[in-house]
């Protein structure tokens, strides 16, 4: 009798960050929908969260050197090389356990700011994937840094293939000023090293919102679109018990209750939600000019204040305006963008928080604090029109002013009429691509079965 053929394995690499960790768990689970078997892998200290929260999905661990935790004191670059060394031999010998334990490894898809698994699979002769975190037009930038088509640091306007024109405060602020957060500039640019030797290259975002410069890009390399990467419940009906809970894994405990209890009350609309991610920090100058703008916006908001922020508030902030806004340390960002209360997002423009604002036809008001962020404000503002920019500086520095004059043009304007209605079109057209069918959809499918025939 013929046996039928395994199911390809593929093992799934996240850096442990939340902007990375949650799109590379929805990319796996979409793979898992079509027959693919994921094990994700991520450090040992961070072993324990990953498997309370993916689901039934497996986990397993390797050593990143710090296996106590006590990375978060390292260096940035010191924390990669000593990942790279041990990260290297700690996955090959999972690899050798797995695929002695009958469940053998047929692919690798990787973060790609972890760049030296690359090599690990190809010593393997497995099929390597990369998974790019960012805005694809992003990642043409630092493309073109590596291939010395964009000389850094940019001081100057830029024409990039496939992008609009560029003045430098568009630009990564790694490109802009390579000097800032050492290291920080090689690591998005050695993304690109051997990237010739990848197979496939993944972009967390969808072929309509990208167009051009995922065109561009597929000429240099095996590129797809397989996003948005949000958890299907918000997207699609077509959801099963697990998506029902499926709220993304959460590096930081979610204030679900009371944010869902407050906004339940607020009339339709009428909410700004205000939240910089997981990792930005603000000055005291920088969070006084928030807490400013917001309050002399006279609106109903929900801030996100992680608790290492939380002593940056200006004195008095939270008792002066609690009969109209809530601070919180972290809410379900989707179930709060997904609520009919919302009227506009106050964003620092991570990329992840970004898509899930377009994914929900939530218009943006972008306040671009660092890293690539400046250029996904950028196309909110002058691209996709689904919000407006506040201006910040080379230093970081924006007015309340601006923040105030920017939220209330957003609820209030007939621009914010229609940037409503353009981020409403935005939401269709991702509910477009990941559908069956979708392009995104059918990207992750040709990926599938061109593997599948691989692991025969
Ligand atoms: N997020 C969340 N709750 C919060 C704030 C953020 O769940 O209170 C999630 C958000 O939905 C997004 C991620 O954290 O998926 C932040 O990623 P992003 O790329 O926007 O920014 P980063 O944290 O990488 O700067």
């Amino acid at each position: 009798m013929e046996q039928k053929p395994r199911p390809a394995h593929c093992l799934v690499l996240p850096y442990t960050m939340q902007g990375h960790i949650n799109p590379m768990h929805q990319f796996s689970k979409s793979l898992v929908s079509k027959g693919v078997k994921v094990t994700l892998v991520t450090t040992k200290f961070m072993f324990k969260s990953f498997q309370q929260l993916s689901g039934s999905m497996p986990v397993e661990a390797i050593s990143d050197g710090f296996d106590d935790g006590g990375y978060v004191s390292a260096a940035q670059e010191s924390y990669f090389s000593k990942f790279k060394e041990v990260g290297s031999e700690s996955l090959g010998k999972l690899i050798e356990k797995l695929n002695a334990a009958g469940s053998p490894v047929d692919c690798i898809i990787y973060d790609g700011v972890m760049r030296w698994v690359l090599d690990v699979a190809k010593s393997f002769g497995l099929v390597a994937a990369v998974f790019f975190t960012q805005a694809c037009a992003v990642d043409n930038i630092y493309y073109h840094v590596k291939q010395g088509l964009l000389e850094v640091p940019v001081k100057k306007r830029v024409s990039v293939p496939g992008l609009p024109v560029l003045e430098p405060l568009d630009m990564p602020s790694f490109v802009r000023d390579p000097s800032s957060f050492a290291g920080s500039l090689d690591i998005f640019v050695n993304q690109f090293s051997d990237i010739s030797e990848v197979d496939w290259v993944f972009c967390n975002t969808f072929y309509e919102l990208e167009e051009e410069v995922i065109q561009w890009m597929s000429k240099q390399l095996r590129v797809r679109a397989i996003g948005p990467t949000i958890p299907r419940k918000y997207l699609t009906n077509q959801k099963t018990p697990e998506d029902d809970t499926d709220t993304g894994l959460q590096i930081f405990k979610p204030n679900i209750e009371s944010c869902m209890n407050w906004l339940n009350e607020q009339q339709d609309h009428s909410v700004v939600y205000v939240s910089f991610g997981s990792l930005a920090e603000l000055d005291a100058g920088q969070m006084l000019e928030l807490a400013c703008g917001i309050k002399e916006s006279n609106k109903q908001f929900l801030w996100v204040v992680r608790a290492s922020e939380e002593g940056k508030l200006p004195k008095g902030f939270v008792e002066e305006t609690s009969t109209r806004g809530m601070v919180v340390q972290w809410c379900s960002q989707m179930d709060v963008l997904a609520h009919k209360a919302l009227g506009c997002f106050a964003t620092h423009c991570g990329w992840n928080s970004t898509l899930e604002a377009l994914c929900l036809g939530v218009p943006m008001v972008a306040i671009p604090i660092w890293t690539d962020q400046g250029t996904n404000a950028k196309f909110i503002a002058d691209v996709w029109k689904a919000g407006v920019k506040v201006d910040v500086d080379e230093n970081g520095v924006f007015k309340r002013e601006m923040v105030q004059q920017c939220i209330r043009e957003v609820m209030d304007g007939e621009k914010g009429k229609e940037i409503r209605a353009t981020s409403r079109r935005w939401m269709e057209m991702a509910r477009e691509a990941v559908k069956e069918g979708g392009s995104s959809d059918m990207s992750i499918g040709e990926f599938v079965g061109s593997f599948t025939r691989h692991s025969e």
